[in-house]
């Protein structure tokens, strides 16, 4: 999954300052107006996103790549199986 990110407006990539009729500017005005799922802040400038929808026709689903980060809980996590099975058997 690729995080976003959005320049600020103004800037060589970001939206138009003023008020436009532009498709990408008013995308990306809208991405960063909408709120991440788990701190529900704004998605804002700068920051890195993840879009977290779950197919191509569900409405964008925005959350900040630190959120998500720290809110995930994964089979990553998980220890080594073997490891815990070398001292659980006391009978042999
Ligand atoms: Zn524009
Ligand atoms: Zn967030």
């Amino acid at each position: 999954m690729a995080a976003g990110y959005i320049q600020k407006p103004g800037r060589e990539w970001g939206p138009c300052l003023d008020p436009c009729s532009h498709l990408d500017c008013k995308a990306n005005r809208e991405m960063a107006a909408s709120l991440c799922k788990y701190c529900h802040q704004q998605i804002g400038y700068e920051r890195g996103f993840y879009n977290v929808r779950e197919t191509a026709n569900d409405p964008n689903d925005l959350v900040h790549s630190s959120c998500h980060e720290t809110n995930q809980t994964g089979p990553n996590i998980e220890l080594d199986p073997d490891a815990s099975l070398s001292d659980a058997d006391p009978g042999l």
